[in-house]
């Protein structure tokens, strides 16, 4: 992301295909999810001396002791908010800003918070250069964004060690909040599901790890 060549090339084209191929043969059926995995280039979020892992099923350090989520973890998180254009989606974790890049480039209004000052920075001023125009706030996604709320879709892209009773309340009826619940290794992948009479729905979808979701950075 600190890379001012926003080059797209034949060879990253390539590496791209492939990688969303062994994506889709792990199980992702959704081929908006797939198609936008192909168009947003995965290595303009990476520091330039680290191109090579771009197009690894891998997650990645990104600096400040966080990571970039793997390709596959994005891609199910992202299948399980069923993304509609015009979503409104608040994301918790803007890290690299490529999981909010995804869904921009699906079509929803995405609003991202992010705890760690330079990769709030950071995400702020490249997301736009790169043509993704999403709307990144300092702060603690604990709290989601009052302001901005309702949102039709919540997505939390850290390891939540239960589930913040204000990312709820800010859902909209018939919203879908994604998040992985656990304070261990690893952790719960977690929908819940607003009813449009406001009772909320529960569901598990396997283990993955994540990096925790850390409280309040003035906590620290
Ligand atoms: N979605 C990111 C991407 O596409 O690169 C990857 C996210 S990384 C696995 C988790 C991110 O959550 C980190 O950038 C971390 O700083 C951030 N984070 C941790 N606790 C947070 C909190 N309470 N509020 C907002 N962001 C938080």
């Amino acid at each position: 992301m600190t890379d001012h060549n926003f080059a797209d090339t034949f060879r990253h084209k390539g590496l791209r295909k492939k990688l969303v191929e062994s994506i889709r043969l792990k199980g992702i059926r959704d081929e908006n999810v797939l198609k936008a995995m192909e168009a947003v280039p995965r290595h303009l979020f990476f520091d330039s001396g680290f191109l090579e892992f771009a197009y690894e099923d891998k997650a990645f350090p990104i600096g400040a002791g966080q990571t970039i989520s793997q390709p596959y973890t994005v891609a199910f998180q992202t299948e399980l908010l069923h993304i509609k254009r015009g979503d409104k989606v608040l994301e918790v974790g803007t890290g690299s800003g490529y999981q909010a890049s995804i869904l921009y480039q699906m079509g929803a209004k995405v609003f991202s918070i992010e705890r760690q000052r330079v990769l709030f920075s950071r995400a702020k001023e490249y997301l736009p250069k790169m043509g993704y125009s999403v709307k990144v706030f300092f702060g603690d996604g604990y709290k989601g964004l009052p302001a901005f709320a309702p949102f039709d879709k919540i997505i939390v892209t850290a390891g939540a060690p239960y589930v913040p009773e204000a990312l709820a309340e800010q859902l909209k009826p018939g919203g879908i909040l994604v998040i992985p619940v656990d304070e261990g290794d690893s952790q719960l992948m977690t929908t819940v599901e607003k009813l449009p009479d406001g009772r909320l729905r529960t569901d598990h979808h396997g283990r993955f790890r994540f990096v925790p979701l850390l409280g309040d950075k003035a906590n620290d």
